[in-house]
């Protein structure tokens, strides 16, 4: 039972049916993928729809709104993450594109390090002559040493690492400021992917003495399409456009055999194309809600997380995935040894109305090592992510689901179709 008032979501009641017949109140425990969107961030944007135009570049009333609302966002990010006044706001798709920016943005023979357990969109941007990908140790305090040494070797020049607030997998939490601050003793600049801490805790780049921060509205529980990547200036103004096109551009002059193109400054210049001005919109308006409620979202969480972890043991034969066994947001990876996660996955949605995820969560390194080390012969796992959304019945009617599911079976049969099982 909830002792505190969470910010409420759009759809928190909505009815799925059941492939055993009938119908029941959907249990949303995905919401590390995508968060539904919250009620706030809809009546936001239900203001904005009738007004909105293209931006900077209209002279109506319509442009000067949307003009004005979308630079307030900025401000809202930059709030939202604890920016300091020199940090560039960059609005981006997502995540995935914010890292991609950065990554296209770092100076010329940049050296990058980060741990391989990452989500992919972390892993897989970096280039250059130098890239050490550690393997992520046993403890929280180990990960701090082997940043520590991977620096000591790293070239002299350009030095970025890259670090997640909380994993994807298992939802632990990284020891950011003692990363930032190693990073810094060795000159590195540090880049946090706070994709999946950004909804469950406060961000605080400035304390935690990060240089760049990158987030994706639709995890924020605003709908898909935003992202920002806040942090300094200095690297992203020297690079070239992520994108070439109008907003990029203060001038454009034909010289006969070529085009003398003078570029935007940061941020309109990794800002190419009409902005996404309704997405970056409802973005803010999420943090807005989020900024305000932190001490209760976090109570919601740690309550059902408690919960969640408590049911989950007494599944027989499940095994939690674990990276530093540390404190975590409410995201939980599973296996149960035997028992394709594929199949649970559908039997959960069929049978129970259960949305989790299966498979290794874009982060196969992570997953396959974590399955291993419980002693796993499983490649892919189960992750039920908590949000604003769930509540103490879906927690008990997965529990319960699984226990069934584990010890009777499936009710119904299923078979494999393109890969998923469908019954
Ligand atoms: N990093 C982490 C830790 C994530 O969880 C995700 C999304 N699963 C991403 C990056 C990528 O986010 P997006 O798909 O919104 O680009």
């Amino acid at each position: 039972r909830q002792s505190v008032q969470v910010p409420a979501v759009v759809g928190a009641a909505l009815r799925v049916p059941l492939a055993t017949g009938g119908h029941i109140e959907y249990a949303n425990l995905d919401h590390a993928a995508s968060a539904p969107c919250l009620r706030g961030v809809q009546d936001a944007v239900d203001e904005l729809l009738p007004w909105y135009a293209s931006v900077h570049r209209g002279a109506g009333f319509a442009s000067q709104v949307s003009t004005k609302v979308y630079e307030r966002a900025r401000d809202v990010l930059r709030k939202f993450v604890g920016a300091r006044s020199r940090d560039a706001v960059v609005f981006t798709r997502n995540t995935t594109d914010s890292l991609n920016l950065l990554a296209r943005s770092l100076p010329k023979g940049t050296s990058v390090v980060l741990f391989d357990t990452e989500h992919h969109a972390a892993l897989l941007p970096w280039k250059g002559p130098w890239i050490r990908r550690i393997q992520t140790p046993a403890s929280a305090a180990d990960a701090v040493v082997a940043l520590d040494n991977a620096l000591v070797s790293a070239p002299a020049g350009p030095r970025l690492v890259v670090v997640t607030g909380a994993s994807n997998v298992t939802g632990e939490l990284w020891p950011v400021d003692e990363l930032a601050a190693v990073a810094r003793k060795h000159g590195a600049r540090v880049a946090l992917d706070a994709a999946q801490l950004a909804p469950h805790r406060a961000v605080d780049i400035k304390a935690w003495d990060v240089d760049y921060v990158v987030l994706s509205g639709h995890k924020l529980y605003a709908p898909f399409g935003a992202g920002a990547l806040v942090g300094r200036a200095d690297w992203l103004q020297a690079a070239d456009p992520y994108l070439v096109g109008g907003g990029a551009t203060k001038q454009v002059v034909n010289y006969g055999d070529h085009l003398g193109v003078a570029w935007s400054a940061v941020p309109e210049r990794h800002e190419a194309g009409s902005p996404n001005v309704v997405g970056v919109h409802a973005l803010a308006a999420a943090c807005e809600v989020l900024s305000a409620n932190w001490s209760d979202i976090e109570a919601h969480e740690i309550s059902l997380l408690r919960r969640l972890r408590e049911g989950l043991r007494s599944v027989p034969g499940l095994s939690e995935l674990s990276l530093f066994d540390g404190p975590r947001v409410g995201v939980v990876s599973f296996t149960v040894e035997g028992h394709d996660a594929g199949l649970i996955a559908a039997a959960l949605s069929a049978e129970y109305g259960i949305g989790v995820r299966d498979g290794a969560f874009c982060a196969h390194i992570a997953t396959r090592r974590l399955l291993a080390k419980c002693g796993s012969t499983e490649q892919q796992a189960l992750r039920a992510s908590l949000g604003l959304g769930s509540t103490a019945e879906h927690v008990d009617r997965l529990v319960d689901a699984l226990r069934t599911l584990v010890t009777v079976g499936p009710a119904l049969t299923y078979r494999l179709a393109d890969g998923r099982w469908v019954p």
